[in-house]
């Protein structure tokens, strides 16, 4: 660490803070482009979410495998695997603590993961995450309310549908 520049340093903690890395803004461009509006990086919420969508009363963290110990997807270096392993651990013992504080709180969580975002995997991915926020949208407002809202723009194709 102590060889590398200012600038490098600057560039590795960026890197390790994950600040608008590769994988967040792709969610963020996908979330956005399809209506979705969101904060970032939410300080007051445990954990800190990537994207918090109060509408929706959902964090979404979109976590490297590496760091995050996606389960089955990433190597630990053989080099110094016990002091990996115990890093490891720890950040995926933090991830779990600060979501059941999250879900105490009232907010759901989704987890995505880097290699989720791949390009072979982006759209589909994308896809199921809007699924899941609009079926956590409805959940929520059928049990507050008893009945699912109505869909204005939908419910003239429906009965047009049903007639023809
Ligand atoms: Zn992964």
């Amino acid at each position: 660490m102590d060889k590398l520049s200012a600038e490098q340093r600057h560039k590795n903690m960026a890197a390790i803070r994950g600040k608008n890395t590769k994988p967040e803004m792709i969610v963020r461009k996908g979330l956005w482009s399809r209506g979705f509006r969101y904060r970032l990086n939410s300080p007051r919420l445990p954990g800190h979410p990537d994207l918090v969508l109060k509408k929706y009363r959902t964090c979404i963290f979109v976590n490297g495998c590496f760091w995050h110990g996606h389960e089955g997807c990433s190597k630990i270096p053989q080099t110094n695997r016990e002091f990996w392993e115990a890093k490891i651990r720890r950040n995926q013992e933090r991830d779990i603590e600060e979501q059941k504080r999250l879900a105490e709180m009232g907010w759901h969580c989704i987890t995505i993961w880097e290699c989720e975002l791949k390009p072979s995997k982006r759209e589909d991915t994308l896809k199921s995450l809007v699924y899941t926020l609009n079926k956590i949208w409805l959940d929520d407002h059928r049990v507050n309310n008893g009945v699912y809202p109505a869909i204005e723009e939908e419910s003239g194709s429906y009965l047009k549908a049903a007639e023809e």
